[in-house]
């Protein structure tokens, strides 16, 4: 009976050792530094280092990867386990070596890369020496990849490719690009497209703008609008084979959608924790707001909704390492992305109500929360988009009922049920 909600007293050690860790050691980053991306950061990258040689003296390094990466191959529920802490800080994956996008690309690149891909590219991925960038979304279409339109044409033993596209994460400081683009138009975009790697330094690879979300200055955003013009890769530099984009593309989103899921609920419970802390602090006439009723029935809501929103994360989490297929858990996976965003905006928005002023403030980080909470409403896929994925997964395993009536019809169940037991029914009227 292999059913257990608790977590084995040495990994545990271990959690307790990266709470204090990122409370104490790595959440100051947050407040004194820039991007954990920017490599040429001098200053900065003198406090990570450091950092992260703890954390691999813990064996605690790049935790989503298997030993033969550099990894200590935990599998995906002690990864969420980790990742819940994690999520508290913005630099706390780059402490402990599994950022996104990097890993996601990283995890691409071990699955499918050549021998020379990966000492090139993977390598100094792994070592945290370098930032990558994946390239796939395009202005005109994110939610369907069928449109996409940026093209890799073969001249010689190169591949030449032109096109835009549009929020491709830390481009500004990626040292390469993972380019999805269509080589074979007179097929199925399923089979038409192929994934590039395309180091950063090559001619014709532009950064249009960085956009920024949300509350960003613009122009100084992560997310790059990019051009890529007669941009000319050698024939090696095809990722994956010929036509696999479609393959690849899921085998990385599906693990980047579950992670993000993981440190989503470190965001979740600070904001419990602020409202809580609100609620017994904050006085009004009658005494404090805790004792109002409709706090309550925040801070009631609240934790119910964060509590069945890990237990969905941690249960999908165990069916990956369970099938070792991101294909099998393909629903599981898109029920989380639609969950999440829901329970991190209401989470939020209700500690930013209990707030006041001060919460919808700039100096809480209520108002941070609710972006995220619409990030993770589209990137990796829009909502709807993963709904569809979710309903249609679950509608394969029914069949139309056969007949008028519905196999609940209740008239036809008690008929049913009447002529199984006639004999006993029969004998109880004859008693009668
Ligand atoms: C913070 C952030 C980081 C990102 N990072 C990257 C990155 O590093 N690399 C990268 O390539 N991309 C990245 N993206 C892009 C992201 O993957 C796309 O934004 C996403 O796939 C949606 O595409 P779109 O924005 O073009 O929306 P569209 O495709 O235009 O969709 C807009 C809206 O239309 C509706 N819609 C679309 N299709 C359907 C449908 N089939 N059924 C019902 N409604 C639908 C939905 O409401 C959807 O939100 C990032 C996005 C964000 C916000």
């Amino acid at each position: 009976m292999a059913w257990d909600f608790e977590t084995d007293p040495d990994f545990q050690r271990k959690l307790d050792w990266v709470d204090t860790f990122v409370r104490e050691e790595v959440e100051p980053l947050d407040f004194v530094f820039g991007s954990p991306y920017d490599k040429s950061d001098e200053r900065a990258m003198a406090v990570l280092r450091p950092l992260q040689q703890k954390v691999k003296d813990q064996d605690l390094w790049a935790a989503h990867l298997g030993p033969d990466l550099g990894g200590q191959g935990y599998g995906q529920v002690k990864l969420a386990l980790l990742n819940e802490l994690l999520g508290r800080s913005g630099w706390a994956p780059s402490v402990f070596g599994c950022q996104a996008p990097d890993s996601g690309n990283a995890e691409i690149l071990a699955h499918y890369g050549t021998d020379e891909q990966k000492g090139k590219y993977l390598q100094p991925l792994l070592d945290g020496a370098i930032s990558s960038c994946y390239s796939m979304t395009e202005p005109h279409a994110g939610a369907d990849p069928t449109l996409f339109t940026t093209r890799a044409v073969k001249d010689g033993n190169e591949w030449v490719i032109n096109g835009e596209k549009w929020f491709s994460s830390s481009a500004r400081y990626a040292s390469f690009f993972i380019v999805m683009a269509v080589t074979n138009p007179d097929v199925s975009a399923y089979k038409g497209m192929s994934m590039f790697i395309v180091p950063a330094e090559t001619p014709g690879v532009e950064i249009v703008r960085n956009v920024g979300v949300a509350g960003e200055p613009e122009g100084h955003g992560s997310h790059a609008y990019m051009r890529y013009t007669d941009v000319r890769v050698p024939e090696d530099h095809l990722l994956g084979g010929e036509g696999n984009a479609f393959v690849i593309a899921q085998t990385r989103l599906g693990g980047g959608r579950i992670h993000h899921a993981m440190r989503t609920i470190a965001q979740l419970r600070k904001a419990f924790d602020l409202m809580c802390e609100r609620a017994v602090s904050r006085q009004t006439r009658t005494g404090p707001l805790a004792s109002l009723q409709m706090t309550q029935e925040k801070v009631a809501d609240s934790w119910i909704e964060i509590e069945q929103f890990r237990l969905l994360v941690l249960r999908t989490a165990w069916l990956i390492d369970k099938h070792k297929d991101y294909k099998m858990v393909r629903k599981d996976i898109a029920a989380v992305k639609v969950a999440m965003p829901k329970v991190y905006h209401d989470v939020a928005q209700r500690a930013m109500q209990l707030h006041g002023a001060l919460g919808i403030s700039n100096e809480m980080p209520f108002g941070g929360m609710m972006n995220a909470a619409q990030v993770m409403a589209i990137a990796d896929g829009p909502t709807e988009v993963h709904k569809i994925t979710l309903a249609t997964q679950l509608l394969k395993q029914y069949q139309p009922v056969e007949g008028l009536w519905p196999s609940g019809h209740l008239p036809t169940l008690r008929a049913a049920a009447r002529e199984k037991f006639a004999d006993l029914l029969e004998h109880e009227v004859g008693n009668g």
